[in-house]
């Protein structure tokens, strides 16, 4: 049995079964242990391949928003570039290299990371060699100058909670132990969802709902800073549009999606993101709007990411690996539809580029 399985089972043999949001807390985060701990999952070799993975136009349409929010917010001197959850780097390599070659905004981002996995930090290091970087556990000191905060990825990874509906009483779901069989089980806990709504209320018996507070805490601190400091954050990441019942907890694995309780911090277990919450959580802070989410297929063509793709494969030799880059970017069927992509900032902005 792994380290971060029996380390789990005794947490429960002695205090009982735990919520959904502590089973993947430790899974993920678990210091030394979890999944984030212990290897870098991205590409062909790993678990699973994000956008900036994919394709360097990613970044060079994240680098033409930045410029554009730069502008927005007032071209200040200095402003902190902070990534949430960066992997390996590649995206802010990516925005740097176009950064540095638009002469107005060069020399002016100060990168800031965001990210806990001692492995993955060192892919960064690599990655960004020759920046200057600070890196960062939490949201907690970030610096008080302008700020552009930019997550691809990160908040599905962060803990959900989930809430079974069982003759109109929303009741939380959790982890429990099996011993003889060794292994881990949905059970239901004593908890229950103190908040009603009209979707809440007309959902049928034994639907899942979830909430991710984790999610919501750090969206807020986000605005105030934003609130604070003058900023904007573009969030990109699989999930809905508007808050809705539905089970999207899932495990992945080798590119398969494979149960989420088997295999404790060997499996990436994320979770769709609810954007209509972090929306409404940003604007309960005052001075801050949001922006309408938009399919990331919308957003990257806004940018112009078909021009940039042509441009690219001018030469015959680039021309296949291109085309089939923009197409995982952009189809319905890949990536194009799925995720969505927000922005929140100063609602004296009126608009951004790519909404
Ligand atoms: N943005 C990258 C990686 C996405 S994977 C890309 O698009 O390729 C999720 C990233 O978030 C990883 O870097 C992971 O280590 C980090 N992460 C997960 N939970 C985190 C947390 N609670 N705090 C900070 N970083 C976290």
């Amino acid at each position: 049995m792994s380290k971060l399985k029996e380390i789990i089972a005794a947490k429960i043999g002695s205090n009982g079964p735990i919520n959904i949001a502590e089973f993947m807390g430790d899974a993920l985060g678990y210091p030394e242990l979890g999944y984030y701990h212990t290897r870098d999952p991205f590409g062909s070799g790993g678990d699973f391949i994000t956008a900036p993975e994919i394709s360097q136009m990613f970044g060079e349409m994240i680098a033409i928003f930045i410029v554009d929010a730069w502008d927005k917010i007032g071209k200040p001197e200095e402003f902190a570039l902070i990534e949430m959850g960066p992997g390996r780097g590649t995206l802010m390599f990516d925005v740097m290299r176009i950064l540095s070659s638009v002469p107005d905004i060069k020399g002016r981002a100060k990168i800031h990371l965001i990210e806990t996995s001692p492995i993955l930090r060192k892919s960064q290091k690599v990655t960004l060699d020759g920046h200057d970087i600070i890196w960062h556990n939490d949201f907690e000191n970030l610096p008080e100058i302008p700020s552009i905060f930019i997550g691809n990825e990160f908040f599905d990874a962060l803990p959900i909670q989930q809430f079974r509906k069982i003759q109109d009483k929303w009741q939380e779901l959790g982890v429990k132990y099996n011993r003889f069989e060794e292994k881990f089980e949905f059970t239901l806990l004593p908890t229950t969802l103190p908040k009603s709504s009209k979707l809440l209320d007309e959902a049928e018996d034994l639907s899942v709902f979830a909430i991710s507070p984790i999610s919501i805490d750090i969206m807020q601190k986000i605005a105030k800073h934003i609130a604070l400091n003058k900023g904007v954050c573009l969030v990109i990441d699989y999930g809905h549009v508007k808050t809705d019942i539905g089970d999207t907890l899932q495990a992945v694995k080798d590119h398969k999606y494979v149960p989420v309780l088997n295999d404790v911090g060997e499996v990436d277990i994320t979770a769709h993101v609810d954007f209509e919450a972090l929306q409404k959580s940003a604007k309960i802070v005052d001075g801050i709007s949001a922006s309408v989410t938009v399919n990331q297929a919308e957003f990257l063509q806004k940018l112009g990411i078909v021009y940039r793709a042509n441009d690219l494969s001018k030469d015959p030799d680039n021309y296949a690996t291109i085309h089939s880059q923009l197409k995982r970017l952009l189809d319905e069927g890949e990536m194009g539809k799925l995720f969505k992509v927000m922005a929140i900032y100063n609602d004296d902005i009126e608009s951004l580029v790519g909404f």
